[in-house]
């Protein structure tokens, strides 16, 4: 049974896409945390960041390439942050691995 990010790359689920290549995809979080809220996600399956393995370490590079790209094309030149929630302590709620790209307005330290 695919997962609902699995759905979303496939197109069966709707989603606003910024961006996406033949190893990622990018869309707007559906509950916006920030001005500007995109999840970048793998297409290829994985539950977390602790499922990665050494396959995935150009993947993982390239994840966050693309964050920074739409941090430019989102205009966030006065910063941003990059999120990677994991597990149940992590705080993470849907099993595919995914970057969150949060901006538009200062970020607080620590996180909660
Ligand atoms: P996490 O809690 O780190 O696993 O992040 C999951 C994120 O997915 C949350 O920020 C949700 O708001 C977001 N989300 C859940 N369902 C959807 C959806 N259908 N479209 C876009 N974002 C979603
Ligand atoms: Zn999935």
């Amino acid at each position: 049974m695919p997962c609902l990010f699995c759905k979303i790359v496939a197109g069966e689920i709707p989603s606003k896409k910024i961006f996406e290549d033949e190893l990622a995809y990018a869309f707007r979080d559906i509950n916006p945390q920030a001005p500007t809220h995109v999840l970048i996600v793998p297409r290829k399956h994985i539950a977390s960041l602790a499922e990665t393995g050494v396959e995935d370490q150009a993947l993982l590079g390239h994840l966050h390439l693309v964050a920074a790209r739409i941090a430019g094309s989102e205009g966030l030149a006065k910063g941003f942050r990059t999120v990677i929630n994991t597990g149940a302590d992590g705080g993470q709620t849907v099993d595919h691995l995914h970057v969150h790209l949060l901006g538009g307005r200062p970020m607080s330290w620590p996180p909660g």
